[in-house]
């Protein structure tokens, strides 16, 4: 029900998870967060409220610059810990089930399509871990990954029908957070250059500019179908046809 993503130079744990503390408003029924961290992908899901989510993450040590997190309220699978997001893509072949995953994804709303996808997905090999209709995107980015995230992110949402926002992050491309919205609200927060220690300007996704109160006030509203690419210091976004589009950087007041 609620999304938070950064791409930053600190660690972005607490940012993430009290983002999903000021979305908490919304409802929901589990919660979780992923990082990118040593080169490969950590997570930590849970059934129980957001801040039991926060002593998980102190007590496994998962920090990063690099994140994703979110707040489900359950449409298709069991509020349960496997099914809670982030959702990690697994790979195919023989070694699918315990080789680490490569993409990680969080998404709101609901995909219609995803019997067919996720049957074609079975038939190249890949291994669900969830009965939701959320891993499909998981697995359909990295189907389609060539190196590019942004692209594979485009390729994706063109084959998807129903109603979405999702961030995503790649093992491979540390310092990256790709977003997409159709249906359901996507923000981006243009962080400022040295906020809290990070340099390189920092980056956020969220879905409601409350999300990222004390963090930033610069905020992009995320236009039906965009496609937008958040990096450190930087962002691109593609329109619902994915031509590059500029979209104004709004000023929001601060909410406590
Ligand atoms: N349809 C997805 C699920 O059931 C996302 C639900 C949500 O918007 O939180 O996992």
């Amino acid at each position: 029900c609620g999304i938070v993503g950064a791409v930053s130079t600190r660690n972005i744990v607490p940012i993430l998870v009290q983002g999903l503390q000021r979305l908490e408003y919304r409802g929901y029924d589990s919660c979780g967060v992923a990082v990118h961290e040593g080169g490969g992908l950590q997570r930590a899901r849970s059934t129980s409220r957001v801040a039991e989510l926060m002593s998980q993450v102190a007590e496994d040590h998962i920090e990063g610059g690099t994140g994703i997190a979110h707040t489900r309220w359950a449409t298709h699978g069991a509020p349960a810990v496997h099914n809670a997001h982030p959702h990690f893509s697994h790979g195919t072949g023989a070694d699918a089930d315990t080789r680490p995953g490569r993409v990680a994804l969080v998404h709101n709303g609901i995909i219609e399509n995803h019997d067919e996808l996720r049957a074609a997905l079975q038939a190249k090999g890949y291994v669900f871990h969830s009965q939701t209709d959320t891993e499909v995107i998981a697995h359909l980015v990295d189907s389609v990954y060539d190196g590019d995230l942004f692209e594979a992110v485009k390729a994706t949402v063109r084959q998807l029908r129903g109603g979405y926002a999702i961030a995503v992050f790649c093992k491979d491309e540390p310092h990256r957070v790709v977003g997409a919205r159709a249906g359901s609200p996507l923000i981006l927060g243009v962080g400022q250059e040295g906020a809290g220690g990070a340099s390189g300007g920092e980056n956020f996704l969220a879905s409601d500019a409350m999300a990222l109160a004390g963090v930033t006030d610069q905020i992009v509203y995320l236009e039906e179908g965009d496609v937008v690419d958040v990096q450190l210091g930087k962002y691109w976004i593609v329109d619902k046809a994915h031509k590059p589009v500029t979209r104004a950087v709004r000023t929001v007041r601060a909410h406590s």
